[in-house]
């Protein structure tokens, strides 16, 4: 049993907890910090204000004011770095200074280039849950010395999030790989397994162009399935386009609903269909839908090509072909949803998370290596 951390979580800037526009960040965030209050564990959440989970008891988020940064999934690669004031990136940071003391490790949520660069500056040691891959150069640059000046420190979700950073391919091509390994996991008591699908398919994220929601609208059309979509409304005129493109696609959008309505409707469903255009991180609602036995049918890019088990969990197909994927619809009925949740018990769960997490940190904490200045 791990000796009990005390632990500041610096959350994502770019929206309060609970809102949706932190993707699966929001959920890790508050999944972990919950796991670890459970074992004993002290855990402070610095997070932008409006912030708030059922799940995390009062006094543990600690709201911090200030602009957001804008996403960097909209931002060109060689974008200077440029902060709104009064910062909340900044100011995230500047809390955490005032009270690095109290804790034994700072866990950064943030992919913002400041976020990293402050490493070197605190007494007490930053870990990073880096939770996109390379978008930015100023963001790789940062990236690219902490690997060097605190080894051990960068953490991210799959093999292929590694492999977008041209540092991190150099370094793995001459044997040394800068980056450690945490697969996500959620609370599978919360997410119940339905042996039937209803015929629906199901798309679950933010609406935004990365994602590739309009394949999963041509594959409706083509396929005369309706779609349930579910997920935090990013970018209104790109949904917009979507639904101007494909008239006759039958979209059922409702909006973004906590995880126990979200799991309930997504449950039901046929298929879970992930359309991304970027190299997704890790792809979280490919292990919620997995857990309630849904199958998932994904593109062979990113993350959700790592979770899901080609022809037993669900179908990988090659990216950004819509007739792959109308024809893994079809053959959906040779996947068993049993083996679906099986999948995500034996991989995914919290308790594995927290365990690999618990790991990280102790290394880190244990061997804490001096600021390079
Ligand atoms: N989500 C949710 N309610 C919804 C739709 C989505 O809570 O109605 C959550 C979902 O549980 C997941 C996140 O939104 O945690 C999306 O994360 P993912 O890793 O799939 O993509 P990201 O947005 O981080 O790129």
């Amino acid at each position: 049993m791990p000796r009990t951390y005390r632990f500041l979580f610096v959350s994502t800037p770019v929206g309060p907890l609970g809102s949706g526009a932190g993707g699966g960040v929001e959920l890790n965030l508050v999944n972990l910090a919950r796991s670890l209050l459970e074992r004993g564990a002290q855990v402070r959440v610095l997070a932008p204000e409006g912030s708030c989970s059922v799940d995390l008891p009062e006094g543990v988020i600690e709201a911090v004011a200030g602009l957001p940064p804008p996403y960097a999934q909209s931002q060109r690669r060689d974008q200077p770095v440029c902060f709104s004031t009064p910062s909340l990136v900044a100011n995230l940071w500047q809390r955490a200074a005032q009270l690095q003391e109290q804790f034994e490790l700072i866990v950064n949520w943030s992919y913002d280039w400041l976020s990293f660069y402050l490493t070197d500056f605190f007494r007490t040691p930053v870990a990073h849950i880096v939770s996109m891959g390379s978008l930015s150069d100023a963001v790789d640059q940062a990236l690219e010395r902490i690997a060097r000046t605190y080894p051990g420190r960068l953490a991210v979700h799959s093999r292929a999030q590694a492999q977008t950073f041209a540092f991190a391919r150099a370094q793995m091509a001459a044997g040394r790989d800068p980056f450690v390994y945490l697969p996500c996991g959620v609370d599978l008591s919360r997410y119940e397994f339905v042996p039937e699908g209803n015929g629906s398919l199901c798309w679950v994220g933010r609406i935004a162009p990365e994602k590739g929601l309009e394949d999963c609208a041509a594959l409706a059309e083509k396929t005369g399935r309706p779609v349930l979509i579910l997920g935090h409304l990013q970018d209104p005129a790109y949904w917009q386009q979507i639904r101007e493109q494909y008239p006759r696609a039958q979209l059922d959008y409702r909006g973004f609903l906590p995880t126990s309505q979200m799991q309930r409707l997504l449950g039901h469903c046929s298929a879970l269909i992930m359309t991304p255009k970027w190299v997704e991180a890790f792809g979280l609602v490919a292990v919620e839908a997995l857990a309630c036995g849904v199958p998932v049918i994904t593109y062979r890019r990113g993350g959700p090509a790592e979770i899901v088990r080609d022809g037993e969990t669900g179908w990988v197909v090659e990216p950004d072909d819509v007739a792959a994927l109308a024809t893994a619809v079809e053959r959906l009925d040779q996947i068993a949803r049993s083996r679906c949740r099986q999948h995500a018990e034996e991989h995914y769960s919290l308790q594995a998370m927290t365990e690999r997490f618990l790991a990280w940190s102790e290394q880190i904490v244990q061997d804490p290596i001096p600021a390079a200045r």
